[in-house]
């Protein structure tokens, strides 16, 4: 299969790399690393990596304006269904290739390489350039190596296996990384969303059958002076507490005019239900975008019955 998308990279000069809406550090790192990678391996072609970006993730790269592209390839990364590309006209391309390591939800490209079992979409980026003759350099193999950690949550979850390590070993045996500056970017925060995290800890509600959850209202937002994504980017910090086997932050975004939803688990899987709510994921981290509080406060009655099973299935 990778050989199979080198040469369809190969054939074209034009090439748009786009990725999900509501950007983070696996989505933008395997983007640009893949840009950087085929525009060192084919110095004469355009490629273009799109979408909104974050200014918290200005360290990463550019990403860049399309220009009106004729026979173009477009490839898609990270992202599992359609809905959630953030690219403005998918039917404009001469060609598509998906590759993601999210469950399977819709066929949408040509070519689609999904290996659900990859701890990062940046993982699957390094076997690629591994396998084939795509050539990769320091600032390369930084971004893949970032974006890797941030979706693993440091080599945390059980996504990370024997392959994980020994492609991060390769690579850093031919380009070793100053991990002390790497991880600076990637965990550097203000004080502000600190004491946010705070207010979530003292704040957050949680069921008889260990669902936690906390609203965040604009109110709230405006308090700590936060932006609405604050709260959410924080949901892997509530890793390990012995009372939660799901928690969740439910965000106000006014901006938006949305509910954002954040979701892990340690026990139930929980990428079906965040589906019935206009979301999806993986089985133990997942996000759903709903409309109102009460509709996230439905989900979050789901989520509680399906930790009710699961105590009853597997803990008790
Ligand atoms: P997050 O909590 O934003 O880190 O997201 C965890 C996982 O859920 C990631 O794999 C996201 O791509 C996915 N996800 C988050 N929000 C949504 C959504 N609204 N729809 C589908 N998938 C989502």
């Amino acid at each position: 299969m990778y050989k199979k998308i080198y040469r369809i990279i190969k054939q074209y000069d034009n090439i748009v790399i786009a990725r999900h809406i509501g950007v983070d550090p696996d989505a933008m790192a395997s983007q640009i690393a893949l840009k950087e990678s085929i525009q060192l391996t084919f110095p004469n072609k355009k490629v273009y990596a799109i979408g909104n970006g974050s200014v918290k993730f200005n360290y990463l790269g550019k990403l860049d304006k399309l220009e009106t592209l004729e026979n173009a390839l477009l490839i898609v990364l990270d992202t599992p269904d359609k809905r959630r590309v953030d690219a403005p006209d998918l039917s404009i391309y001469q060609d598509s290739i998906k590759i993601d390591h999210h469950p399977f939800v819709e066929k949408f490209c040509n070519l689609e390489y999904i290996e659900d079992t990859a701890s990062s979409t940046c993982e699957i980026i390094m076997d690629l350039i591994e396998h084939t003759k795509l050539k990769v350099n320091q600032s390369i193999v930084e971004k893949l190596f970032m974006g890797l950690v941030s979706d693993s949550n440091r080599f945390l979850f059980s996504s990370c296996t024997a392959k994980t390590f020994q492609l991060v070993a390769d690579y850093l045996k031919e380009f070793p990384l100053d991990l002390e500056k790497l991880y600076q970017n990637l965990y550097m925060r203000p004080m502000k969303e600190v004491r946010l995290q705070g207010y979530i800890s003292e704040n957050m509600t949680i069921t008889d059958n260990g669902v936690g959850y906390i609203k965040i209202n604009n109110d709230i937002i405006n308090k700590f002076k936060v932006d609405s994504a604050s709260a959410g980017n924080m949901i892997n910090n509530f890793n390990f507490i012995e009372e939660m086997l799901v928690w969740t932050t439910i965000t106000e975004d006014t901006k938006n005019n949305i509910v954002r939803v954040n979701i892990r688990s340690r026990g139930p899987e929980i990428n079906f239900i965040a589906e019935k709510y206009n979301g999806g994921g993986h089985k133990y981290a997942s996000g759903a975008r709903v409309s109102t509080i009460e509709e996230a406060m439905a989900l979050i009655d789901d989520l509680d019955q399906a930790s009710e099973n699961y105590i009853k299935n597997h803990l008790s």
